[in-house]
């Protein structure tokens, strides 16, 4: 697999969400309650465990990298984690569920997309990122149609 860089939501984000309990930019109230099922936080990648604590707020997918936003709703902890590694390859905690690899030129120009659930996603990226007018790739649930992270080249 060619190297990546696994992109997560900023801790610096994070930390204003859980200190202010509003959506970065939109400023819509953020929700924190005990998780009752399982879901991905965006900060670590890990999975929030039932009876975890966690905070669901809209978050704009797009943060950073274009100009046109796509608000939806996504989970962090909410008592701090530590944000996941850039080199840390594809996040293990959600190799088994299904996702959405979207393939993005410069401007939003979806490209691309595969859906992926048998947890083997690294072929699905090298494929993608082989062609030169990919930018980055979106990971979504497949199911939820959350955003979940993002990948660069290196
Ligand atoms: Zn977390």
């Amino acid at each position: 697999m060619q190297k990546v860089r696994i992109v997560a939501i900023e801790t610096e984000i994070a930390e204003q969400v859980r200190g202010t309990l509003k959506a970065p930019v939109y400023g819509f109230p953020a929700h924190l309650e005990i998780a009752e099922d399982e879901a991905p936080c965006r900060h670590c990648l890990r999975t929030i465990k039932p009876r975890e604590r966690r905070i669901l707020f809209v978050y704009n997918r797009f943060t950073g990298k274009e100009s046109l936003p796509q608000p939806g709703p996504v989970y962090i902890h909410a008592d701090g984690c530590q944000r996941y590694s850039e080199n840390g390859g594809f996040p293990e905690d959600l190799r088994n569920s299904p996702r959405t690899v979207e393939a993005y030129a410069h401007g939003r120009n979806l490209k691309a997309q595969e859906y992926v659930s048998d947890g083997r996603f690294e072929p699905v990226i090298d494929n993608l990122l082989a062609d030169p007018d990919v930018d980055y790739l979106q990971i979504n649930s497949t199911t939820a149609g959350c955003f979940t992270f993002r990948i660069e080249r290196c």
